[in-house]
């Protein structure tokens, strides 16, 4: 079987979006034959993989025959086929992170049930198929696939939302306290080397539920870091996972820490460590699933991180205004995803701020938000 060493060796990628993009920039530094599969052919990988392969990566023949053409494959979207991609390995083929993680994290019902049984901290939960199964507020709902981004998430206050609640199989979980949300990526390679990444501090856009700004480091007591970290290794020991795994987390307004869930691949919440860490989380990433030493994860200034969301008012092809403001700043990396037509809270880019101070790299970052629009 090809590794890494050999000339003509290829990493397939299941998903060309954004995470697939930043990952061919780092593919490029070491050299990296790069395969990528998505249904879109205007998707930001499709221009810079060294192949492309248009097609679903939910349908198990394009998933097989895809594999089929490379050396190892991972993913930068959790809900592919896995039937397909278990079909694989059991030919041999080298697939991390490995289908039987994906299978248990794309469905948020087997995720909550996996900490459950490993007594991994999480708030309390039951699975339901029907809403008539809802009788507590508040509560909150999520679908157990295919929601993304905030989408497929309500909170349940009380009885009269039971109109919009999904009428699908879903978690109900208890409605946690939050005083902050953290995210700690970490990664793991087949050797079981581990390296975490900093916490990071999340803040959210709250029309659409989704991250707007990450703070660097995350502004916390040292006993919530340690806790933070125990709970991100205690996850990736028990799925005896490999690559980066992002490890969302509350902080409780009791000061306790639960994992919310986990992503099995790079991360939003990491972007800031391409350039605020001596290894970004897309070079970790194939650290980890080509074998190779993971690299050093400190933090080597205080970052922030802002999102560029496709404004509320705007659909079509997407025009950006305020770009030459934000350039001129110091300590500032713009990156624009290449996605030609922007849609309300589209993750369309995000920008890095580098500062001495985190307050410092905050006040630009505000600045940054009101300069720079996405707008059609
Ligand atoms: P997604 O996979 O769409 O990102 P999440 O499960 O991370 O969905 O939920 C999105 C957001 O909803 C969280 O970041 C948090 O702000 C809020 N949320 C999710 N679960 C809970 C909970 N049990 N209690 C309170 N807020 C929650």
């Amino acid at each position: 079987m090809k590794n890494f060493y050999d000339s003509d060796f290829k990493l397939g990628i299941l998903g060309g979006g954004q995470l697939g993009r930043m990952l061919i920039q780092e593919a490029i530094n070491l050299d990296v034959h790069i395969s990528v599969l998505d249904p879109s052919e205007n998707c930001p990988c499709a221009e810079l993989a060294n192949s492309f392969t248009l097609g679903s990566f939910h349908d198990y023949e394009t998933v097989y025959n895809f594999g089929r053409t490379v050396d190892v494959m991972t993913i930068e979207i959790e809900n592919v086929n896995t039937d397909a991609l278990l079909a694989l390995q059991r030919e041999g083929k080298t697939i991390y992170p490995k289908p039987e993680n994906l299978v248990i994290i794309k469905d948020k019902g087997l995720q909550k049930a996996f900490y459950a049984e490993h007594g991994i901290a999480s708030s309390d939960f039951k699975l339901i198929t029907a809403k008539s199964e809802i009788t507590e507020f508040p509560i909150v709902q999520k679908l157990r696939t295919g929601g993304y981004d905030g989408r497929g998430v309500q909170v349940l206050k009380r009885a009269e939302d039971l109109d919009k609640a999904f009428e699908e199989p879903s978690v109900l979980e208890d409605l946690v306290d939050i005083e902050k949300e953290l995210s700690v990526i970490i990664a793991r390679n087949p050797a079981g080397e581990v390296k975490t990444f900093p916490i990071v501090e999340l803040e959210f856009n709250p029309q659409a539920n989704l991250v707007e700004f990450l703070f660097a480091p995350a502004v916390i007591s040292q006993e919530v870091e340690k806790r933070s970290f125990e709970l991100a290794r205690e996850v990736v020991t028990a799925l005896d996972f490999v690559g980066i795994l992002a490890v969302e987390l509350f902080l409780t307004k009791a000061g306790e820490v639960l994992v919310n869930e986990v992503a099995p691949r790079t991360h939003n919440s990491g972007h800031h460590t391409i350039e605020s860490c001596h290894t970004s989380q897309f070079e970790q990433h194939m650290r980890a699933v080509l074998d190779l030493p993971l690299g050093n994860t400190e933090l080597l200034s205080p970052a922030v991180m802002l999102n560029l969301l496709g404004q509320e008012a705007f659909t079509g092809a997407v025009k950006y205004e305020g770009i030459a403001e934000v350039l001129a700043k110091k300590g500032v990396t713009i990156h624009l995803y290449g996605k030609a037509d922007t849609k309300p809270y589209r993750k369309m880019g995000h920008v890095t701020i580098l500062s001495e101070t985190l307050e410092g790299a905050k006040d630009v970052a505000l600045q940054i938000k009101k300069e720079l629009k996405v707008k059609a």
